[in-house]
């Protein structure tokens, strides 16, 4: 079993945590902010009094960060009190530019390193089903999947150095562009006189069939599950929903690739973020039907 030093416990990470210390894997966490930090220790967990401190003597050190710029932060402070040799597996959602700087921070510094954000949200932190989609070189990468397997159920090695991160926007364009569409048809059938159900029955098993729709359907009833069951408590809240938009558009304008509708998607996410940052990301369909989704 590991030695794990764990940064950044919020709503992802301390539960990832968890199921590290639940594994068997003996888990040492860090967080700055206070509330996150007694939610942690409430969830059984080991806390540093810094960074520095719950990565010294670790083989392991995974970070959960906001954004990129907490990670080349967080990585200038912990890489020096790391032991040689010690693997960095960065889970946060970050720019593929970022994901590859923190690499060659790690190696620079003598460290093996895996780009391994996720896809699942917290309900998938809890259970341990994420998905990690990750970045790296071979050797770093199968150290690293026995570590994910404890936190997820799917691991997919995507390539090098930063590919992780490629997926994870990649994947994302699709949703926040889906979802869109799905609100879009649901507000049209309203308007033609189709009751929601029927527009699902038929689309969820047609070729308009999306996760969007299936797993995550934006009106009250088709899907139990989904937050629109529940006033549109995030889930997956707009304001993480026009990040990772903002990551594909950064992307694509540092690649050269064409994507109208993701930068549409990301304008539209952009407004309604504006007022509504922590509904769920398929309250959307609200500005849709009200007309300011533009
Ligand atoms: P969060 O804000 O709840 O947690 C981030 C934590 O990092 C906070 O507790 C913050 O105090 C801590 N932190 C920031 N800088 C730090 C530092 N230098 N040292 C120690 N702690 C530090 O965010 P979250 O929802 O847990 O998301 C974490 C990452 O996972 C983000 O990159 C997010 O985009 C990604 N993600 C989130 C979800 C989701 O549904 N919440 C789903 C997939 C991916």
């Amino acid at each position: 079993m590991a030695k794990i030093g764990f940064i950044g416990l919020g709503n992802m990470g301390a539960p990832m945590a968890a199921n590290l210390l639940r594994a068997g894997h003996s888990v040492r966490g860090f967080d700055l902010s206070p509330a996150a930090s007694a939610a942690a220790t409430d969830l059984g967990l080991d806390l540093a009094a810094s960074a520095t401190e719950a990565v010294s003597g670790m083989d392991i050190v995974i970070t959960m960060l906001p954004a990129g710029k907490h990670v080349a932060a967080c990585y200038a402070d912990i890489l020096p009190a790391a032991k040689a040799g010690t693997l960095f597996i960065d889970c946060s959602t970050i720019d593929v530019g970022a994901a590859q700087s923190a690499h060659a921070a790690a190696a620079a510094a003598g460290m093996a390193s895996v780009d391994a954000p996720v896809s699942g949200g917290v309900g998938g932190a809890q259970a341990g089903t994420l998905t990690f989609m990750a970045g790296g070189a071979e050797a770093a990468f199968a150290q690293a999947e026995p570590i994910l397997t404890a936190m997820g159920k799917k691991i997919v090695r995507c390539g090098e150095a930063g590919a992780g991160q490629a997926a994870k926007v990649c994947n994302n364009m699709i949703l926040g562009i889906s979802m869109i569409a799905v609100a879009e048809a649901f507000v049209l059938g309203e308007k033609l006189g189709l009751t929601h159900q029927a527009l699902f029955d038929v689309a969820s098993t047609a070729s308009g069939q999306c996760w969007a729709l299936t797993s995550y359907c934006p009106v009250p009833g088709p899907v139990p599950a989904s937050p629109a069951n529940r006033d549109y408590v995030p889930g997956f809240a707009a304001a993480l929903m026009l990040k990772d938009l903002n990551l594909s558009q950064d992307a694509a304008a540092a690649s050269g690739a064409q994507t109208p509708l993701g930068a549409h998607a990301a304008a539209i996410y952009r407004k309604f973020a504006e007022h509504e940052a922590g509904a769920d990301f398929s309250a959307i369909i609200k500005a849709v039907r009200d007309g300011t989704a533009e």
